[in-house]
C-alpha cells in the first residue's frame, strides 16, 4: 500500500510523528505542523498534570520558539 505515501506534502504529526490518512483534513495544522485528530483528541481528554499533556506542550513551544 505504498499509495499512502504518495502525498510527500503531507505534513507528519508533530506528537506521533505519523502522517494522517487525510492529510491536512484530519487534524489540526500549527504553522504548517500538524497535530493529527487522534493526538488532538487525546490531548483534549488527558489531565493536564499528564505526562502525555507535559510532553505535547514540550512539542508546542519548540514550535514556538523554532520560528
Ligand atoms: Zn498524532
Amino acid at each position: 500500500m505504498t499509495n499512502l505515501y504518495k502525498d510527500n506534502s503531507t505534513p507528519t504529526c508533530i506528537i506521533c510523528k505519523t502522517k494522517p490518512f487525510n492529510g491536512h483534513d484530519s487534524g489540526l495544522l500549527i504553522r504548517s505542523r500538524l497535530i493529527c485528530s487522534t493526538c488532538e483528541t487525546r490531548i483534549i481528554q488527558t489531565p493536564v498534570d499528564d505526562q502525555y499533556y507535559l510532553n505535547f506542550k514540550e512539542q508546542l513551544k519548540a514550535l514556538w520558539d523554532g520560528c
